[in-house]
């Protein structure tokens, strides 16, 4: 289960932020998640509340936004979005296909009081 230490990250990051910044309380954080870090948003809200409690970021929102994979065929050069993970050349029908977004996973914005 690897959202556990993507929320143990992510509370990591938010607390020592929000701590230099000399705030009491998260109340919301904004997660962007490429979709190729196959990430069960029910789960990694889940693991984060429950390792959040009893830190500064006990009872935090999180938001997660989750960005498509996109791909460019080494083939023909088509830029496109991959769906379902299938990486196909929408164009030439080519596999050979690098991946150029959807990977990243960062902390977009923290809300503090
Ligand atoms: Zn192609």
């Amino acid at each position: 289960m690897h959202e556990l230490s993507i929320a143990q990250n992510i509370l990591d990051i938010v607390v020592a932020a929000a701590e230099k910044e000399g705030a009491q309380k998260i109340t919301r954080i904004t997660l962007v998640a490429g979709e190729t870090r196959a990430i069960v948003p029910e789960q990694l809200t889940f693991c984060f509340e429950v390792i959040a409690g009893g830190t500064i970021a006990d009872g935090a929102e999180l938001d997660l936004e989750i960005v498509p994979v996109r791909g460019t065929c080494r083939g023909c050069g088509e830029g496109f979005i991959v769906e379902d993970f299938l990486y196909i050349c929408p164009k030439c029908q080519g596999r050979d296909i690098e991946i150029t977004g959807g990977t990243e996973l960062r902390i977009k914005d923290i809300e503090v009081d």
